[in-house]
């Protein structure tokens, strides 16, 4: 059956970071909702537009649209041995909606690590993030910097800091987790599959943690 990891937990934590490193070790896709968003607004698409408008705000892009972008996602081929999400769900609709989608296409959620560190971790942490332009590789200025200031280790793309990440929006997106993300904590501590990360050490000790539980 196909498995899916569900990567929780609040803006500027880790995920992204910890999502591309699993994605190689473990060969599932890497789908992150925040870059399908950014990757339509690119592309000039309706879809990229609306979430626009509802991201520079620090709020979350309503549910219907938001599923129906996964929903679209996660049914294309390089998803059919399952995938880490990123992002996704990120309320009790989308997280209802996910367990839908699964059964129809014969897959199911693995297990949920749920990865944590204080405010002001996360918000020192999205506040020095730089992205890269192209693919989205994730940077940060004190903690993981490129090798050359401005400019994608990986592709050599240009670095961006996204407009949702000066520190007034990222308060807010914290706000935003609190109220409509942390019910999907006990959703999934109930359903037994949450794992608990300490995520304020560092990147490799994060993985490595991450890397344990997918073995069992
Ligand atoms: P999220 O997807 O949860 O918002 P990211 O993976 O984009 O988080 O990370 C947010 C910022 O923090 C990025 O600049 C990233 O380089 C940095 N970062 C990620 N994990 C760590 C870590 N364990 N220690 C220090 N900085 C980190
Ligand atoms: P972070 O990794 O720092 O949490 P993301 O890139 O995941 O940031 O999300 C950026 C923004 O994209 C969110 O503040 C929200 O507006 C929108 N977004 C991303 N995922 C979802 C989702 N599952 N539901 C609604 N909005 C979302």
């Amino acid at each position: 059956m196909a498995t899916f990891i569900v990567l929780l937990g609040p803006p500027g934590v880790g995920k992204g970071t910890q999502a591309r490193i699993l994605s190689e070790t473990s060969k599932l896709a890497h789908v992150s909702s925040g870059d399908l968003f950014r990757e339509n607004f690119k592309n000039e698409t309706e879809l990229g537009k609306l979430a626009k408008s509802f991201m520079d705000k620090g709020e979350l892009v309503p549910d219907d649209v938001t599923i129906n972008m996964i929903r679209e996602r996660i049914s294309r081929p390089d998803c059919q041995a399952g995938a880490i999400l990123d992002g996704f769900p990120r309320t009790p609709a989308q997280a209802d909606a996910l367990e839908k989608m699964l059964a129809e296409f014969g897959g199911e959620v693995g297990f949920v690590p749920y990865i944590t560190a204080e405010e002001s971790v996360l918000v020192e942490r999205a506040s020095g993030r730089w992205t890269c332009r192209a693919q989205g590789h994730i940077y940060h200025e004190k903690f993981n910097p490129p090798k050359q200031v401005g400019i994608c280790d990986v592709d050599g793309s240009d670095l961006y800091q996204r407009d949702d990440d000066k520190v007034e929006t990222v308060t807010k997106r914290i706000r935003v987790y609190l109220e409509q993300t942390t019910p999907l904590v006990e959703y999934y501590r109930k359903a037994g599959k949450l794992v608990e990360i300490d995520g304020s050490q560092a990147v490799d000790q994060v993985t490595a943690k991450l890397l344990a539980v997918l073995k069992k």
